[in-house]
Order: C-alpha cells, then sequence, then structure tokens
C-alpha cells in the first residue's frame, strides 16, 4: 500500500493529498481514500478502485481541514472490499481518529477478539481495522493519543508504518524494525503559496495589515509530510528531512514536531529489500540511493554473475528496464525496446484471480517485432513469483522472431511466502518453492535461466539492514504459529 500524511494549515490538504497518492498509485490500486482534520472533526471519503476514480475535484473540494492522512491500497491481509479500505476511522466517545496502514501485522486474531467482547465493533476482518480501533481503545482510556499509539506499538507484530490523525494532530510511526518505507519532508513555500502571498500583498492598502501578516504567516507556517516514498514528496514540493526511524512516534502539530520511541528499535533494522526490486518507483530515494541506481547496479552485478552470448538485452518493462540497461553497460552487449507496455493497464499482480493475472500480461505487453526478430536476447526481468509472467513472455518473444531467449532476473528465487505486507503468495504458489532452476526454465520455455546471487543484491544495496526473508527464510519477526500457517507448504 502507499500512505501519505500532510500538516499545513495554510494548504489546501485534500488536494495536497491526493497529489501524494497519486505518485504512490504504484503502490495500490484496490481502493483510495483521505481522511482531514479541520480542528473540530475528521472526515473520510474512500472507495474502491484508482484514485482518480474515487475523487472528484468537488469531493475534494468538499474535504477542507488543516491536516490529511490518505490511503492507495494493495490488498495482502483481509478481502476486497469498500469496508477493508483505509483510512479506517475508529469513533469511540469523543475520540475520532483516521488512520492509513502500509504493511500486515501478524497477531491481530486474539487482539480482535478482545476488542469485540470489550463492545468495539468491526466494520471488516482488516489488520489495520484492529490497529485502529485498539488506538482508539487506549487513547479513550488513558486520554492521549500518543499513550494509545505506544500501548499499540507495543502489542502489534508485523511489519507496519502508519500515519494517522485526530483532529488536530498528524502522527506517523513505524515497526521496530522498520520493515516498510516511511519518510518525512518539509514543505517549502514556493509555488502555489508564494504567488497567493503575492496576489494578497498588492490588495488595497485597507487591508494592508491583515495581508502582510497572513503573507508571513504562509511563509513562517510552512507545513510536513509523511509518506511511503520520496516520490511522493517531490511532486507536492516537499524537502526530504528524513526517514521516520524504527519504533519511532512523530507527532505534528501546531506546537511543532515531536519526536518520542514508542518502543525500542530492533537491534538491527529490517527494511523490506523488495522495495529496491520491485514495489518502490525509480525516482524515489531509499537509504540514501535511488531504487533507479540499484536497479541499475543489480543489472550490472547479474551480468558479472551470469553472462550469456547475445545480440540485445532487453527489459520488462516497468521495473526490468533499469537493471537491464545495467546488464548492457556490464556486458557490453546493446540493450534496446523489445516490450512496449501499455501505459494504461494497471499492476497485473494486482488482479486477484489467475485467470485475470494471466490475461493481463497480454493486456499490458506487446512485443516490438523489429527489434526482436532473429535475435538472441537477454530478457530481463526484477522477479519471477507464480512464473506466470514469464511463461507468456517467451511465448510471445517465440512467436516475434526471436532466435534465443536468455532469461535474467536480477533478484534471488522467491522461494518464501511474505508476512509483511507483500503479497508474493502461499509458498506452494511460488515456482521456485516447487521446482530447481532447469525445471523452471524448462517450463518457461527459455534457453537459458538465472537468477542473481543474494550476496550479489546484498552487495549492491546501500548501507542498512534489509530483511531478505522472502528469499532466504530469514524473517525478522517471528510468526505466530496461528498466523499464515497455510502460506507454507
Ligand atoms: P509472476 O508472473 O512470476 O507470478 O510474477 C512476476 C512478475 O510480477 C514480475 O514481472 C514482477 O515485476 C511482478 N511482481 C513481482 N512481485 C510482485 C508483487 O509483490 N506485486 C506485484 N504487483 N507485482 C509483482
Ligand atoms: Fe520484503 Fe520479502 Fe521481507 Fe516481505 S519477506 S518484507 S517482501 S523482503
Ligand atoms: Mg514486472
Amino acid at each position: 500500500c502507499g500512505i501519505f500524511g500532510v500538516w499545513a494549515p495554510d494548504r489546501d490538504v485534500a488536494r495536497l493529498t491526493y497529489f501524494g497518492l497519486r505518485a504512490l498509485q504504484h503502490r495500490g490500486q484496490e481502493s483510495a481514500g483521505i481522511a482531514v482534520g479541520d480542528g473540530g472533526t475528521v472526515m473520510v471519503r474512500k472507495d474502491l478502485g484508482l484514485l482518480d476514480r474515487v475523487f472528484s475535484n468537488a469531493d475534494l473540494s468538499t474535504l477542507s481541514g488543516q491536516l490529511a492522512v490518505g490511503h492507495v491500497r494493495y490488498g495482502t491481509a483481509g478481502a476486497k472490499s469498500w469496508e477493508a479500505s483505509q483510512p479506517h476511522l475508529s469513533t469511540i466517545n469523543s475520540v475520532i481518529i483516521a488512520l492509513a496502514h502500509n504493511g500486515t501485522l501478524v497477531n491481530t486474531d486474539e487482539l480482535r477478539r478482545q476488542l469485540i467482547e470489550l463492545g468495539v465493533p468491526f466494520l471488516s476482518n482488516s489488520d489495520s481495522e484492529v490497529a485502529t480501533k485498539l488506538i482508539g481503545y487506549f487513547t479513550q482510556r488513558t486520554g492521549h493519543l500518543r499513550e494509545g499509539i505506544r500501548k499499540t506499538m507495543e502489542l502489534v507484530r508485523g511489519g507496519y508504518a502508519m500515519t494517522l490523525i485526530n483532529e488536530q494532530a498528524l502522527y506517523a510511526f513505524r515497526d521496530p524494525h522498520g520493515i516498510r518505507p516511511l519518510v518525512l519532508g518539509k514543505l517549502v513555500d514556493e509555488g502555489l503559496d508564494q504567488a497567493d502571498a503575492a496576489s494578497v500583498s498588492q490588495l488595497p492598502s485597507q487591508d494592508g495589515a491583515a495581508t502582510v501578516d497572513s503573507a508571513v504567516r504562509v511563509t513562517r507556517a510552512g507545513g510536513w509530510v509523511v509518506a511511503s516514498e520520496t516520490c511522493a514528496l517531490d511532486i507536492v514540493g516537499a524537502e526530504y528531512v528524513r526517514d521516520v526511524r524504527p519504533g519511532e512516534i512523530l507527532r505534528i502539530s501546531a506546537e511543532g514536531l515531536v519526536s518520542e520511541q514508542g518502543v525500542p528499535a530492533a537491534e538491527e533494522p529490517a527494511n523490506c529489500i523488495f522495495e529496491q526490486v520491485y514495489f518502490a518507483r525509480p525516482d524515489s530515494i531509499m537509504n540514501g540511493k535511488s531504487v533507479y541506481a540499484c536497479r541499475y547496479d543489480m543489472g550490472r552485478q547479474l551480468a558479472h554473475e551470469e553472462p550469456v552470448e547475445a545480440d540485445l538485452v532487453i527489459g520488462v518493462p516497468d521495473s526490468g528496464l533499469p537493471p537491464a540497461e545495467g546488464y548492457s553497460h556490464e556486458s557490453g552487449i546493446p540493450f534496446g525496446e523489445g516490450l512496449i507496455k501499455n501505459r494504461y493497464v494497471g499492476r497485473t499482480f494486482i488482479e486477484p484471480t489467475q485467470e485475470l493475472r494471466a490475461m493481463g500480461v497480454r493486456m499490458k505487453l506487446n512485443p516490438l517485432r523489429d527489434n526482436i526478430e532473429g535475435k538472441r536476447l537477454v530478457v530481463i526481468d526484477d522477479s519471477i513469483v507464480r512464473g506466470t509472467t514469464m511463461v507468456q513472455l517467451v511465448k510471445m518473444l517465440r512467436n516475434a522472431g526471436a532466435k534465443e531467449i536468455h532469461i535474467r532476473i536480477n533478484s534471488p528465487e522467491v522461494i518464501w511466502p511474505c508476512f509483511y505486507g507483500i503479497d508474493t503468495d502461499v509458498q506452494s504458489q511460488l515456482i521456485s518453492a516447487n521446482k530447481t532452476v532447469d525445471e523452471i526454465c524448462e517450463y518457461i520455455g527459455a534457453d537459458s535461466l538465472a537468477f542473481l546471487s543474494v550476496e550479489g543484491l546484498l552487495k549492491v544495496m546501500p548501507k542498512g539492514g534489509y530483511c531478505d526473508a522472502c528469499f532466504t527464510g530469514r524473517y525478522p519477526v517471528a510468526i505466530p504459529e496461528s498466523f499464515g500457517r497455510d502460506k507454507f507448504m
């Protein structure tokens, strides 16, 4: 999922959130929602579908306030339903909060049961709703939202990045391992606000005093933004400040920005390495290195580890393109376009059924015969999960006249299911958990197949600590017996 939060009393927070979420749409396309706080209360609007299907210009105009959170959903836990769409609301007595969550919590069944016993109502079976209601419950009990969040962080396990609002303060916090990403940015005063200030100060002198004051106020107040990726800061004109730290709670309000360690950080961070492999946008910067540069270097490393004689290197759009450039650079084999992507079709993986997924690849990708015919191809993609994409792709490329097809994958084999917010499915569906590399090669009909090594992947990552459980089975957060055992074979 993608999450976004903003505190900026002098700005149009609903539109800022809308544009922030637009930059994060690749992180989820099932549903979208925005909640706004206006000092008195919290309003939310959400629905199934892409952001621009959910929000019209008029909808955004009705959402006025000083702060907001937003969410685009990529379903992992819970069904695809309106009730599971976010932000989730919790209203207990006078405590109203709206929460946006990216990640998966692995121990919410029991917590949910206990809350129901205490009389807390639920609309969905989503883990995010459990977190929202837990925070609401403890806030009401202790009288402090900060306490509500802290107690909830002590109770829940898993990978999470969350941002929430009440009517006047924005909060952002992250699990102790920092599995899911979350960055903090500062709105720099330029563009619209400056223009407003300038035009206001040209008003007749009668209003002079007030306008000077408001112009100054605009400049000084500014605002803060939190988002899953830095590309969402760029679009709203915010400067990257730093990452939200593992276990940290940030509170942003008229009193300024306050940081507190909600729960102790784990000894080692475990940032999801799949962000760089597949999930994040290439123009986002993570741990000081652009995702593009990471993917490019994965391609270089792959060429070094798994060379092959060929005429052309092509990448599977979009996430396979940067590593294909890197592979080409390192190997000296020319890089060219081989597959054209229909920009108006979403990520195929998001479709829930296998049948739709299979359809999706053809709807999305079409081979460029001019570049392919008679050539020995190196084809780079970021990952093989179920194998659906590759089977069809190889067929397509053969039909377009490719002479040889050498598949090179810029990540290691996905052998283990993810429990922290990426839908890499149950283990029985993961092709690498069930077949050897040779068997997969034969299954997809390629001339050769090779994956990047775990060591090679880690070598090109920026300094930091990473979760690589889907490749190695080294899970940073223990998975309770009761949770997701059916994900294993
Ligand atoms: P497969 O077709 O083998 O099941 O999945 C691999 C393809 O799906 C690759 O082209 C990769 O770009 C994409 N992919 C890999 N992991 C994910 C994921 O977690 N979510 C989505 N939406 N796509 C993925
Ligand atoms: Fe990311 Fe894989 Fe870890 Fe899941 S298991 S958080 S996809 S690295
Ligand atoms: Mg792909």
